[in-house]
């Protein structure tokens, strides 16, 4: 039976974080949705279908490599909610540290509760890039400094063009 993997998060932007989770996924689903993250209240920079369709364009490389399937979706309520939706047994999630540690165990184990049939699981951040967040690149974009070591050139340029909007 096709197992299908569920990972969530704001994506806001998708960076070489990320990108390591999914391809790391990509050997132990065949399958794997992508929960772009559009919670009231929650304000991203980049608008939910850009980050859709940034997603679809970096992932693909992926895709080719793995022959795995990546479908990108938004998702605005529980995460086992969206992830029954599209019969995923596996919610995956990165750590970086002791605070994701912290705080993605207690979230996963009380998803569990609400959903005991779907697993979730934690991949440990990669060295390479377990430093990056997306707050931070965000953050240091605004600043004017260098993010090409953090996220791919296709997100590079999503950000400039959100950040040079006269709102952000
Ligand atoms: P949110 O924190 O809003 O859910 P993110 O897009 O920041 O969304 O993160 C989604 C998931 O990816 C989380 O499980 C997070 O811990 C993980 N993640 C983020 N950055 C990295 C990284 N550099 N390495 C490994 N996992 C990461």
């Amino acid at each position: 039976m096709a197992r299908t993997g569920f990972y969530p998060g704001s994506f806001d932007p998708v960076t070489y974080g990320h990108l390591d989770i999914i391809a790391r996924s990509a050997r132990l689903v065949d399958k794997l949705v992508l929960g772009v993250g559009v919670h009231h209240g929650k304000q991203a920079l980049i608008p939910a279908e850009t980050r859709i369709a940034l997603l679809e364009k970096v992932t693909r490389p992926i895709v080719e490599h793995t022959g795995v399937k990546i479908a990108v979706t938004t998702f605005d309520g529980l995460a086992v909610d969206a992830a029954r939706k599209h019969h995923a047994g596996l919610i995956i999630r990165g750590l970086r540290d002791s605070t994701d540690f912290d705080y993605e165990v207690q979230m996963g184990q009380m998803n569990g509760a609400m959903a005991p049939d779907i697993e979730t699981v934690f991949l440990a951040a990669s060295p390479a890039t377990r430093m990056i967040a997306s707050s931070l690149v965000k953050q240091i974009a605004r600043l004017g400094g260098d993010i090409t070591l953090f996220i791919p050139k296709e997100a590079q340029e999503v950000m400039a063009k959100a950040l040079a909007k006269p709102s952000h």
